[in-house]
């Protein structure tokens, strides 16, 4: 490669940050986002992997249950035949990428093939560990030095390499990577090497992430309070006084949903905000898509009754992904909002309102409680307003998968109703995140349902609830659906709302 080129092919070494996506720079995430492929270790969250391109290449050379990872000298190797390949490869590590994350190795191997890459910081366990569990690492009038080092030995070193009596009088903070596995030995060579045996040590596993735990001990008691805790892997240990702070600087322990595994049922689309509160809140989200918004059955009536939609008196919407889909579609059609014309508009659902809202568009009918049945009360209501249903021409924008109600009533009360249906909810059968998986084996202590589609689909899925589990409903009718199957909700939302369900959540756990 010419030095001076700077548009041939590149190779990015990215520190992803401690596993939150949020923790990742944003020239990393800017750059994920143009990967062609992405190599990838353990560590990293599957939420990475959604801002991918859908056609980047992705290879996982990190460990899986039982099989150990690829081996460096294949890892460099493979860098330098995606450089060949695609002009953006991404190479992307947890934490950052030139502490114990063999980046460096990858560099010199990337320079001796003449390809060029660069690097992206992140940040490290080392620092953002103990700081996630409240244990800043330097401290003004505390320590003014902090040592990080490795706790696993490379197979080809031999274990006294470490320098133990070096680390055991160092002063101030002391950082432990990879020290899990062997943690009691460890402790003790540092003890017989002088350590002092009461000082404040803490594991922190799963640092800067929902699934956060950890414990406070001493030196001499950790390797104890940490076997009784059921801690491992991945964790960082912290030797020194700065651990006394843990107490008070510790935030997250006291989000009201901390600690709680929650998990979230929708379709990977709708997820987001539901997700984004929960987490907000503390909570481990396990986003366990059930379902997936497809298209109709029948895209050709769709189209058609997309394209007639100007000529009603009204339109009524049973759902946001009626509104998104209807208007795509509409605007593949016709280039102006006002081509719609001027139709009344009723809506199930303050969500569905909101969507409509994007667009411009008030409701003019929309029920207090998000139900079918609700709506038709609501049009009885309001009808010497606009002089009621009858003789009315009303274009329903629904799922293959709705109730009739709306129809039927409507038809009953002599209004002419065509449907338009907009898409079809399918079981999403692929575990991509794996947490399918999660919950199967690790369990939840909340499992939420925010329509009769994720309840049926869950169900579905055959993944048993886990003893002492709780259950959430969005409404009357979701709950309605789960006592089909003989579950009875422990909560349910006063609203049809998203919002309104995370307070409930958060009432029943505090
Ligand atoms: N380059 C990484 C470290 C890689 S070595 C960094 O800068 O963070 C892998 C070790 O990092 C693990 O054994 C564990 O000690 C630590 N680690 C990484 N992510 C962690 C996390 N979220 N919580 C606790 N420890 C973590």
């Amino acid at each position: 490669m010419n030095q001076n080129d700077y548009n041939g092919n590149c190779v990015y070494l990215i520190g992803a940050g401690p596993g939150e996506p949020g923790l990742m720079t944003l020239r990393g995430k800017e750059l994920l986002e143009q990967a062609d492929c992405l190599v990838y270790d353990a560590l990293v969250s599957p939420t990475f992997l959604s801002w991918l391109k859908p056609d980047c290449k992705k290879i996982y050379v990190g460990k899986r249950a039982g099989n150990h990872a690829m081996p460096q000298e294949e890892i460099n190797r493979l860098l330098v035949e995606c450089a060949g390949k695609y002009a953006c490869t991404v190479r992307l590590k947890g934490g950052d990428p030139y502490v114990f994350g063999r980046g460096g190795e990858e560099g010199l191997a990337l320079n001796k093939a003449h390809v060029r890459f660069e690097v992206v910081p992140g940040i490290s366990s080392a620092i953002a560990g103990p700081g996630a569990a409240g244990i800043p690492v330097t401290h003004r009038g505390i320590c003014t030095q902090f040592t990080v080092f490795t706790g696993h030995e490379g197979a080809d070193k031999a274990a006294s390499e470490l320098d133990i009596e070096g680390i055991a009088a160092a002063r101030g903070t002391k950082v432990m990577l990879m020290g899990m596995s062997r943690l009691r030995e460890t402790l003790a060579a540092l003890m017989r090497a002088g350590q002092c045996g009461a000082a404040p040590a803490a594991v922190v596993q799963w640092a800067a992430t929902a699934r956060q735990h950890q414990v406070c001990a001493t030196v001499e008691t950790l390797a104890d309070a940490v076997e009784s805790a059921g801690l491992a892997a991945p964790a960082v240990v912290v030797i020194g006084e700065v651990v006394n702070l843990a107490d008070s600087l510790n935030w997250r322990k006291k989000l009201p949903l901390a600690g709680k595994r929650i998990v979230v049922t929708r379709t990977r689309e709708q997820a987001g905000e539901f997700s984004r509160r929960l987490a907000a809140l503390g909570a481990d989200v396990l986003e366990l898509p059930t379902i997936r918004i497809a298209p109709p059955s029948d895209k050709r009536d769709f189209a058609e009754s997309v394209v007639d939609s100007p000529h009603y008196d009204w339109l009524i919407f049973s759902s946001p992904n009626g509104v998104k889909r209807f208007f795509q579609a509409f605007f593949a059609v016709y280039e102006d909002i006002r081509e719609l014309g001027g139709a009344r508009l009723a809506a199930i659902g303050s969500g569905t309102a909101a969507e409509l809202k994007k667009y411009g568009l008030m409701v003019d009918v929309m029920p207090k409680k998000a139900v079918a049945e609700e709506l038709i009360a609501e049009f009885d209501r309001k009808a010497d307003e606009f002089g009621g249903v009858a003789h009315c021409t009303m274009l329903w924008v629904h799922s293959e998968q709705s109730r009739r109600v709306i129809h039927d009533e409507l038809m009953k009360r002599h209004a002419i109703v065509d449907e338009c249906i907009a898409y079809s909810i399918v079981p999403e059968t692929e575990d991509i995140s794996g947490n399918a998986e999660r919950l199967r084996s690790e369990g939840a202590d909340l499992i939420t349902f925010t329509s009769s589609g994720t309840v049926r689909h869950f169900m579905d899925l055959q993944i048993p609830v886990p003893p002492g589990c709780r259950i959430a409903s969005i409404g009357p009718i979701t709950s309605a659906t789960l006592g089909e199957y003989g579950l009875t909700p422990d909560i349910e939302s006063a609203e049809y709302t998203i919002p309104s369900l995370v307070e409930a959540i958060v009432k029943r756990f505090s």
